[in-house]
């Protein structure tokens, strides 16, 4: 991006003629700390949105009218096979004629350069397909801030023709629930042998999982991984029912020796049949877009209020006699609020 950057129509020509260096590139934008960068990708995305049969068709998606994509998030502790799982989905799914977009959400990204998907290697033939496109965790102090970026690359894929969305996660908690409020289907990876305290999982994430496959049911761990369905197939049983209206599956697979992965996708299917026809797709989406106003709302608002020059003059002046114990912490907020007061 050192040449002279393309123009808000000329990147918009490129990424729905599905040209992938200037998704790339555009998703570089979305990614950057300039401003002008910002509001060039701000610009795309809100023209990608206007034009007619995108966004509407993805809130207000009615069994007749699909959303163009499904986003499915695919979580699972360290090493229990996400990426190769990935690989096996997403060939599957390039064999079908569908595009495929990988992406992930890692928030500790910035520190280890990207720990998943960062090594592409991982995804060899899926990453070597002309219908895929995968693209590595943005770095970001937050995961605030990584997580706005992955949402605003989800439209941008979208808009490039990408119909099946995978964002991979990392398994470790807060992640997951920033992932989960971005996508339509929640698909958690578990290792064969009973027990997500053995695995590190969180109950909230069994909770919020819509599929539970146990990977790695191969060789002389096919008994275990079964052993493992049965535990979990009663575990989700005893969750109180969602308000999808969806039973969580459970299911095992090989992403090693691709099995069962087309059964998965089948009940990822299933679950954007059923919720579409009950209208929990199309709420669910509407919820999520809000929430997101809200979050970016929030952002702008501190970012405006920090950035503030009196605000600033006022946080240095005051910091030092809170900290004293000299003013009450909530005296001296009042005092600097009142400064940015419109
Ligand atoms: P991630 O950290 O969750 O992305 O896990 P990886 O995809 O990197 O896989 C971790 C290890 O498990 C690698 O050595 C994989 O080869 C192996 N693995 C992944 N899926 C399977 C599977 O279905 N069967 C077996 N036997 N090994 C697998």
């Amino acid at each position: 991006m050192s040449r002279r950057l393309p123009t808000a129509p000329e990147f918009i020509a490129g990424i729905r003629a599905g040209n992938r260096v200037v998704l790339g590139q555009a998703i570089t934008l979305v990614e950057s700390a300039r401003p002008e960068h910002q509001a060039l990708a701000r610009e795309i995305i809100a023209q990608l949105l206007n034009a007619a049969g995108n966004d509407p068709s993805h809130v207000t998606g009615t069994i007749r009218n699909p959303p163009s994509a499904i986003r499915i998030a695919i979580t699972g502790a360290p090493g229990v096979g996400k990426s190769t799982f990935i690989e096996a989905l997403g060939m599957y799914l390039v064999e079908q004629g569908k595009k495929v977009a990988v992406l992930a959400v890692d928030p500790t990204s910035s520190v280890s350069k990207g720990s998943i998907l960062g090594d592409k290697t991982r995804m060899e033939r899926l990453s070597a397909s002309e219908q895929a496109f995968i693209r590595p965790s943005p770095s970001g102090e937050s995961l605030g801030g990584v997580a706005r970026k992955t949402r605003e690359t989800i439209l941008l894929v979208e808009a490039a023709g990408y119909d099946t969305v995978l964002i991979e996660t990392v398994g470790v908690g807060q992640s997951e629930i920033t992932v989960h409020s971005m996508t339509d289907v929640f698909l958690l990876l578990l290792l064969p042998g009973a027990g997500d305290e053995l695995q590190g999982i969180k109950r909230g994430i069994v909770e919020m999982a819509d599929i539970l496959a146990v990977n790695k049911a191969d060789g002389d761990r096919v008994k275990l991984a079964n052993q493992a369905r049965a535990y979990y197939l009663n575990a989700t049983h005893l969750l109180a029912p969602k308000t999808s209206g969806w039973t969580p599956r459970v299911l095992t697979c090989s992403s090693q020796e691709n099995t069962g992965i087309a059964e998965i996708w089948h009940a990822i299917v299933e679950y954007q049949q059923s919720t579409l026809e009950n209208g929990f797709f199309t709420e669910n989406r509407r919820r999520q877009a809000e929430y997101w106003f809200r979050e970016a709302l929030d952002a702008g608002l501190k970012a405006a209020f920090f950035s503030h020059p009196a605000v600033q003059a006022r946080l240095s002046e005051l910091e030092p006699e809170v900290l004293a114990g000299r003013v009450s912490p909530f005296a001296a907020a009042e005092i600097v609020l009142k400064e940015f007061e419109l």
